[in-house]
């Protein structure tokens, strides 16, 4: 493949990374990267997704019983949101943290995994087929509060790793 091709479609998957509402599975991220590459293929992505991985820019997230997802490296933690309906994955604002009040006596908590579900706000209002990009406020409660901007960010190794915790 020419090499121009290749960096375009690279482009192409990271750019449906960086406005998804949360993390994608490599199906998702075809389906949304093909906007801006109509022949990018699933092999393509798949070699992407190893490929950001080996330099650090890509952070896998793991939902009990799902495939594996991916999002941009970030350097804060969050916690996702499960649609039962259209299955879609999308990020929670913030942490409740404070989960040391529910650990009994004596235990020392190390770290904690959270996932949240029901149904988003388009399987919600009845529509079909949940467009993974943002539109106006449509998406607005649901869109991470800490946007990645630039390239810059991206390689910055982050604090807490999702795939590193116990
Ligand atoms: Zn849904
Ligand atoms: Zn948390």
């Amino acid at each position: 493949m020419p090499l121009r091709r290749r960096t375009s479609q690279r482009q192409a998957i990271a750019g449906a990374l960086d406005r998804a509402e949360g993390p994608l599975a490599p199906q998702e991220m075809l389906q949304s990267a093909r906007q801006a590459a109509p022949r990018l293929g699933i092999a393509t992505v798949y070699r992407t997704i190893r490929n950001m991985l080996g330099e650090g820019t890509l952070a896998v997230v793991r939902i009990p019983g799902e495939v594996p997802r991916y999002e941009l490296r970030r350097q804060d933690h969050r916690h996702y949101f499960r649609c039962r309906r259209c299955r879609g994955v999308f990020a929670l604002q913030g942490c409740p943290g404070n989960f040391n009040a529910i650990v009994p006596r004596g235990f020392s908590l190390e770290d904690h995994e959270l996932v949240l579900y029901g149904a988003c706000r388009r399987c919600r209002t009845g529509r079909q087929k949940p467009a993974r990009r943002k539109t106006a406020n449509a998406s607005a409660s649901l869109a991470p509060r800490v946007r990645l901007t630039g390239t810059g960010r991206r390689a910055v190794p982050p604090v807490a790793r999702k795939d590193q915790r116990l």
